[in-house]
């Protein structure tokens, strides 16, 4: 749940290019796979770090969309789709949040060995991606934002294998519920950020 999901990481300025365009839907397939793996993994392993860190695909994978998409339309357009994005980020950040809560209320345990490898698993597709964006990289402008949208995302992977060591630990569900409590929270934020700017946006428009 990084910042990069809502200002636009490599979705600021149209792609350019057929190769270029093939790495964003490689991007997006593979951001799209990784929120579907970590909300199934993450609701199964009883773990809300996992399905914390599946928003951040979720936006990312909506970013790629963006990026082949709508970027090609009315600018107006591009505004909405935004406000779109940010209502569904609050919403999620609000479940994530409401599922926080209530798994601390039932002491729920998370199977912290699926949460350490799926987190691991997503350290890995955003490593990937990250390095294909990098080696195909539209302009230099975007090497600064692909680096800080990969940094953020790598940070929260590390958190989820952190909370899910600390869950193996101390086997209670709090580290779990500490760290998706945070990344609910940096989400809600960003969220708010989001659709201020979009509503801005179109309300100028
Ligand atoms: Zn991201």
């Amino acid at each position: 749940m990084s910042a990069c999901c809502n200002g636009g990481c490599s979705a600021e300025k149209p792609p350019v290019g057929r190769r270029y365009r093939r790495i964003l839907w490689i991007a997006l397939a593979i951001n799209a796979g990784m929120f579907i793996v970590e909300l199934f993994s993450g609701w199964k392993a009883g773990s809300v770090s996992l399905l914390a860190d599946a928003v951040d695909f979720l936006g990312d994978a909506a970013n790629y969309g963006l990026s082949l998409f709508v970027l090609a339309m009315l600018p107006v357009w591009r505004s909405r789709a935004a406000l779109i994005k940010g209502i569904t980020m609050g919403g999620y950040g609000l479940f994530v949040i409401g599922t926080a809560v209530s798994h601390a209320a039932s002491r729920t345990v998370p199977e912290p060995v699926v949460m350490g490898i799926v987190g691991f698993v997503a350290l890995l597709a955003n490593v990937s991606v990250a390095a294909l964006l990098f080696a195909y990289r539209n302009g230099d402008s975007n090497m600064r934002s692909v680096w800080l949208c990969s940094r953020n995302d790598a940070i929260s992977n590390l958190a989820v294998m952190l909370a899910a060591l600390g869950v193996f630990g101390t086997g209670t569900g709090g580290p779990d519920i500490a760290v998706a409590a945070i990344m609910g929270i940096l989400g809600l934020t960003a969220a708010r950020t989001v659709i201020r700017q979009a509503r801005t946006e179109i309300k100028a428009a």
